[in-house]
């Protein structure tokens, strides 16, 4: 109507660069964009209705009397004075929706600071009390207040203590990984039978020393049977679970189940159960507990440590094999935590995988070894443990020395090098040291947790193999000994 009206129609155009503008003057307008089209598509499609519908009415507009006009003004205006009440009635419900949408987000930028600040806490308490024990051990054999030559039995404080921190830091870095997405399993053929019925004896002392029963079932149909699975995931599941229930169980049993559901020429199912006698977990919390830094914490139970990590990662590890851990409880009654795989079924173990119970008594490898690191300790361990097993020992603390040594010795078979090195890393290094012998071994060193990323480049690059700092005797000689000869001792 306003078009039709001629020149007086000029009056209104006015508000349509109001309305193209409105996104412009609402604070942080333009990061909403459906609201936005929404707005401009409504407005085009008004003005396009417009110019379809007054040509419809022109013949009435040729000969118009006073009062017509007068009429038209007041309808006119009228519809005018609504489309504004609608444009700003939509312009305040965008403005509302922001300012809510700002008061959500600042919310939850609190919580996340709350959240922070009791990680924080948590993690902070947790290695404050392996330190102070630590702290306690080294103390009474430094400072003279034992009388008797420090026993084995406070280095294995001190080891239980390192193990525990590496344990802390290992959970840190897995949720970080989690939480970034780039999580992911690195599967292998395995033969389950063997590791699960192992797989309680870290923890019969534990049970013992709390007077628990510690009791496994596995299943004998899963002898002979190979898998291709990321074994160390599911150990560090299991090892939750069963390191849960001990804790939080003060009397009775804890039960490992492991029971084959199918068995095909391509496939196994298999459950894994973990039950406990004890405190049990009340209905509310069940969901809660899969939360990551989230522990029940009430008048009623004790402190019992721990950073509220274990279950966020078991799940995540194993919603990685495509199954999820469910959980049945009673206060009180005790708890039981499961989950069910189906893993793919492999011919037979590689060559290498066989003889994984060696290195326990007195053995040597046939090789030459050169350690190059940087750190000084880890060369010490790592030179200690090779000297009494194999021919000879050379040692560098950098890139450039491994290649000086690698010159100068032409009877070095195998390389152990670290990747994070002063001078000269070990990534810049193997290109120099392949060149000069492309025959040597050349195994990484590494403080990362390798991912496949990882393994991609070092496997590029030319490296043979990875070991995982920190490592131990049996871990180190597994690796080796794929490249080298074993001759008994
Ligand atoms: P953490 O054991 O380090 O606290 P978890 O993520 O493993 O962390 O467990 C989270 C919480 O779930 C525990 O703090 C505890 O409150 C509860 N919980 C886990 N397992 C059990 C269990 N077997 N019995 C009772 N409560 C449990």
């Amino acid at each position: 109507m306003s078009y039709l009206e001629g020149l007086m129609s000029g009056y209104y155009w006015f508000q349509l660069g109001l309305i193209f503008s409105l996104p412009y003057v609402i604070p942080r307008g333009m990061h909403f964009k459906k609201h936005i089209t929404i707005l401009y598509t409504s407005t085009i499609l008004c003005l396009v209705l417009s110019f379809i519908i007054s040509p419809m009415y022109s013949e009435f507009y040729a000969e118009l009397s006073k009062e017509d006009i007068h009429y038209r003004f007041i309808l006119n205006s009228s519809i005018n004075f609504l489309l504004i009440m609608v444009f700003s009635l939509q312009a305040l419900s965008h403005s509302k929706f922001f300012i809510k949408k700002i008061s959500i987000d600042k919310q939850l930028a609190e919580n996340e600071k709350e959240r922070r600040t009791r990680v924080l806490s948590n993690l902070g308490h947790e290695l404050r009390t392996q330190i102070n024990s630590i702290n306690g051990v080294t103390q009474l054999i430094l400072g003279g207040d034992l009388k008797e030559v420090p026993n084995k039995k406070y280095f294995e404080i001190l080891d239980y203590c390192n193990e525990n921190m590496l344990l802390l830091v290992n959970d840190m870095l897995d949720i970080h990984k989690i939480e970034s997405g780039h999580f992911e399993l690195i599967k292998e053929p395995k033969a389950l039978y063997k590791f699960l019925n192992k797989i309680t004896i870290p923890f019969i002392n534990k049970a013992e020393e709390k007077n628990l029963e510690l009791i496994s079932y596995i299943d004998a149909k899963l002898k002979d049977v190979v898998v291709n699975v990321d074994e160390k995931r599911i150990a560090q599941v299991i090892y939750n679970l069963i390191s849960n229930a001990i804790k939080f169980t003060e009397q009775g049993k804890i039960t490992f189940f492991v029971k084959v559901i199918d068995l095909n020429k391509t496939n196994v199912v298999i459950q894994f159960k973990v039950k406990d006698t004890g405190i049990g977990i009340a209905p509310h919390n069940l969901n809660k507990i899969f939360e990551s830094f989230h522990q029940i914490k009430n008048e009623k139970n004790p402190v019992y440590g721990g950073t509220g990590l274990g279950l966020a990662i078991s799940q995540s590890i194993i919603d990685a094999m495509n199954s999820e851990i469910s959980v049945e409880s009673r206060l009180g009654e005790g708890t039981c935590f499961q989950f069910t795989l189906k893993l793919q079924r492999e011919e037979a173990l590689p060559n290498a995988q066989i003889n994984t119970d060696a290195f326990t008594g007195d053995f040597s490898l046939n090789s030459t070894i050169l350690v190059v690191e940087d750190n000084m300790v880890s060369m010490m361990y790592a030179k200690k443990l090779l000297e009494k097993h194999v021919t000879k020992v050379y040692h560098g603390t950098n890139g450039a020395e491994a290649i000086e040594r690698i010159k100068e010795h032409k009877d070095i078979d195998l390389v152990l090098l670290d990747l994070e090195m002063p001078v000269m890393n070990g990534f810049k290094a193997i290109e120099h040291i392949k060149k000069i012998r492309p025959d040597v071994i050349v195994i990484a060193f590494t403080a990362n947790i390798p991912s496949t990323e990882i393994l991609n480049k070092l496997d590029s690059l030319g490296f043979d193999d990875i070991l995982s700092k920190p490592f131990n005797k049996h871990q180190l000689f597994t690796v080796l000994q794929q490249y080298t000869l074993q001759t008994e001792a």
